[in-house]
């Protein structure tokens, strides 16, 4: 466990300058709060082991002179288990840039983490992953101090519901294609209408070009779930970049008979051409994004059409702003959101947040196990493959101390 807090303030004439700004500035719209003039003050991390031994969650909270609690999650990087270098980049960050300043200054903090420091004015998945820890938790406490939830304050909610979607369990399904058309109707009958299953494997290693016997294969598995569910259950294929252009175009045109809802990641995100000269070669909707973070790498995927389906992850690409203003640059390229879920549950109502203000929202990855919902108070509602809004301010979770004090990590 690492709870350590910094309580010194800095940047007090910043902060302030808020306090008297003019009528009609952001600052002055923080005056409107029931905490007029609130000030972070500090910052704690918590650390918890999860079901997962390769995995932890990282929660930050931001503490204030007003009382309010902002919280905010880094998602932890697959498969490393020692944070420590995560949790000493957020306490610098925040004694630089966060702490003695307003919360409701989001801009103004994440421009200042971002362009205040040569290493750190670039998209990385290492620091900006940190900055929106820091920046969902500011929104924690505005929406706290505004007693409204966060997507109310992103231009309101425009959907009621949030359509979600999970990995179709593929254990045996190799060795035995027909138990995948059992479980696409088990999760047909659970209320799903949309599916996702990663057959392609090894998922790491450099691009690959797998053998017609095994597409082939693979194809066999996609027909048994359409043989058992008809046009009822969607079906994504949820690769992670392991194909070369040319291996990725012929997967595309082997499994296009069975109408896939996106073929994610066909290649590795971060040659954006090569990703869009798949998407001109193939009809299923291509998907990215989990691996992109700041608008600036998602305007390059969007300028050259190299994705449909925006996959962007609130926790990994900046924040909940960051997030809206990427979901914008989609909204008018005619290209859906459909955010990437592999964290824990703060990150994802903040991934919730942006789905519910967004009218190109498509579709929320939801890949929840039991941890995520003992773990707060009210869990998030999942029912028959829709997620109800939370409707509580600011995140609108508030976390069970008990399971998080039975699961503080070392
Ligand atoms: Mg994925």
């Amino acid at each position: 466990m690492s709870m350590n807090r910094r309580g010194f303030v800095r940047g007090v004439g910043l902060a302030a300058a808020g306090v008297t700004a003019a009528p009609g500035s952001a600052a002055a719209g923080a005056q409107d709060s029931k905490t007029p003039g609130m000030k972070v003050t500090g910052v704690k991390t918590i650390l918890l082991d999860t079901l997962q031994p390769q995995r932890k969650w990282l929660f930050i909270q931001l503490l204030t002179d007003k009382g309010l609690v902002g919280l905010g999650e880094r998602p932890s990087p697959a498969g490393v288990t020692n944070l420590k270098p995560h949790i000493e980049l957020l306490n610098d960050l925040c004694e630089r840039f966060v702490i003695g300043r307003s919360p409701f200054d989001i801009e103004k903090i994440w421009q200042s983490m971002y362009t205040s420091s040569h290493d750190l004015r670039h998209p990385s998945l290492y620091a900006i992953p940190a900055f929106a820890a820091i920046e969902m938790a500011c929104w924690d406490l505005v929406g706290k101090a505004m007693n409204q939830p966060v997507y109310k304050l992103l231009g309101g909610q425009y959907n009621d519901m949030l359509r979600a979607y999970a990995y179709l369990n593929t254990q045996g399904v190799w060795e035995k294609p027909e138990l995948a058309g059992e479980r696409a109707v088990e999760l047909v009958k659970a209320g799903n209408t949309v599916c996702k299953l990663d057959p392609f494997t090894p998922i790491t290693g450099p691009p690959k070009d797998y053998p017609l016997k095994t597409i082939r294969h693979v194809a066999k598995i996609f027909r048994a779930i359409r043989d058992a569910v008809g046009d009822e259950l969607e079906i994504g294929i949820g690769t992670h970049g392991q194909f070369s252009t040319a291996g990725a175009i012929r997967v595309a045109g082997i499994l296009e008979e069975f109408d896939p809802y996106f073929f994610e990641e066909p290649v590795s995100p971060e040659n954006v051409d090569e990703m869009a000269r798949v998407a001109a070669h193939t009809n299923i909707p291509i998907a990215t994004g989990e691996r992109l973070v700041t608008k600036f790498e998602f305007a390059q995927v969007l300028q050259k059409q190299a994705a449909q389906i925006i996959q962007l992850d609130v926790g990994q690409c900046g924040g909940i702003l960051e997030s809206k203003k990427i979901a914008g640059m989609a909204e008018a390229h005619y290209a859906m959101i459909a955010p990437h879920m592999y964290c824990g549950p703060v990150a994802v109502a903040a991934a919730l947040q942006l789905d519910t203000c967004s009218p190109n929202f498509l579709i929320q990855e939801y890949n929840a196990n039991d941890l995520h919902r003992e773990i707060l108070v009210e869990p998030i509602k999942f029912e028959n493959g829709f997620i109800i809004p939370p409707a509580g301010p600011g995140l609108g979770i508030e976390l069970n101390e008990r399971v998080v004090k039975r699961q503080l990590s070392g």
